[in-house]
């Protein structure tokens, strides 16, 4: 294993009924408090979350201000308006609630907040990110992790650049997730969240560490729960028991528990996927389901190993008179085809996406340097997995 440090700063309140912290939490800042409150196109209004959080909101007496409208794939348009609404109301805490878009939404203008020039600059690392306004999240989907992490992800619809980025400043001070919150996520949103909580742990799985039977014996459970758990899920879309898994599967999947003691795992897919997005504004899981088994595909021809390990350990292939690259393909198509079992899209087609910007994706993936760790990617690579995706 490699030394590592274990420390998230997030308080996770989990579980039925746990709104009724919020308050608590208000009433830790100080009396009157400012408070903005971000959320997405209008879900939480339909599903009574809303409601709920203004009753907290209340009874804190909070002064409360709204920014509506972030939208999937968050908007840099979007954080310049929170930033100065931050900045005109002089806003003490920002509340996201609403899924992954809503709460990176909300780390980019808690970083925007404190600065003078563009939020865009600190995003793009052209300046430092040196402070934040604190941020309580209320999860309302379970699939990114961000209501437990320090990252972002957010587009520039100007430039058509997606950009993932990361501060320590931006860690939720706290997080509520109660499982009944997300009864009314649509089946769609529902598998999204499955594959993206999924990659974000087999992301993980793929390092090149040794010694880490502990963390690759954690990540193997991790998937073969959310394999279990996901197509009972979609058969029962309001079960407590399920929701409460697959929530707590996704936010644990990326809040830095599985990479404690390793490389730190190859994010490939998810740098690809954002260059997808960047162009065509797909949803994040979607395109994660089309890519991730053709990058399998094409790292285990170099090196079938860690696939084969997947294989067997968490599809339960038996590898009596096997090859290490048969059961590696197997192992990838098994994944391919549970998500597509689940309804998820398995090419690029499905979203009417063809090979005539494939030489702009490979760009965009390639806008910070550096793909892949478990295999370091060139655009040759790039350029196979998309065609592979086709
Ligand atoms: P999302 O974009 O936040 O939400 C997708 C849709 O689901 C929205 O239309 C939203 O409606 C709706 N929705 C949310 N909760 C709902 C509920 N309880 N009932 C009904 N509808 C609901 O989806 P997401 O997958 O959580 O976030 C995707 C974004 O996160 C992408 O930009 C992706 O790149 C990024 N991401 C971030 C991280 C990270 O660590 N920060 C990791 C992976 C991906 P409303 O608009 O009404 O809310
Ligand atoms: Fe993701």
């Amino acid at each position: 294993m490699n030394t590592f440090v274990q420390y998230n700063p997030t308080k996770l309140y989990f579980g039925k009924g746990q709104i009724c912290q919020l308050s608590q939490e208000l009433n830790k800042l100080g009396h009157s408090v400012n408070v903005l409150v971000v959320y997405g196109g209008g879900s939480i209004k339909k599903n009574g979350v809303y409601d709920d959080v203004m009753k907290e909101l209340k009874s804190a007496a909070a002064h409360i201000v709204e920014l509506s409208g972030v939208e999937p794939n968050p908007r840099l348009s979007t954080v310049h308006k929170g930033v100065e609404i931050c900045k005109q109301e002089n806003i003490d805490l920002l509340l996201a609630v609403g899924g992954g878009s809503v709460i990176d939404c909300t780390k980019a203008i808690a970083i925007g907040a404190k600065y003078e020039g563009d939020a865009w600059d600190l995003i793009t690392r052209k300046a430092e990110i040196k402070e934040a306004l604190p941020i309580g999240t209320v999860l309302t989907l379970a699939a990114t992790g961000s209501e437990m992490n320090s990252t972002s992800v957010i587009t520039n619809w100007e430039t058509k650049d997606k950009l993932g980025w990361s501060s320590p400043h931006v860690h939720p001070r706290f997080s509520i997730l109660d499982p009944e919150y997300t009864f009314s996520v649509p089946r769609d949103q529902t598998v999204y969240g499955i594959v993206d909580s999924m990659s974000h742990a087999l992301e993980s799985y793929f390092h090149r560490t040794k010694n880490t039977p502990m963390i690759d014996g954690f990540i193997e459970s991790f998937l073969r729960t959310a394999i279990q758990t996901g197509p009972r899920l979609l058969e029962d879309m309001q079960s407590f028991e399920y929701r409460e898994t697959m929530m707590y599967v996704s936010t644990t999947a990326f809040n830095d528990t599985l990479l404690n003691g390793t490389d730190g795992g190859d994010w490939a897919t998810h740098r690809i996927e954002h260059a997808v997005s960047a162009l065509y504004d797909i949803p994040h899981g979607g395109g994660l389901a089309i890519l991730f088994p053709n990058w399998l595909e094409h790292v285990l021809e170099e090196d079938p190993s860690r696939v084969k390990q997947l294989a067997v350990n968490v599809f339960g292939m038996d590898p009596t008179g096997k090859s290490d690259t048969e059961l590696a393909k197997e192992g990838a198509q098994a994944l391919r085809d549970f998500w597509n079992s689940l309804g998820a899209p398995s090419t690029l087609g499905d979203y009417d996406i063809d090979d005539s910007e494939f030489g702009s994706i490979v760009e965009k993936t390639f806008i910070k340097p550096g793909v892949g760790t478990y295999k370091e990617l060139d655009p040759e690579s790039v350029m196979d997995i998309l065609k592979r995706s086709l």
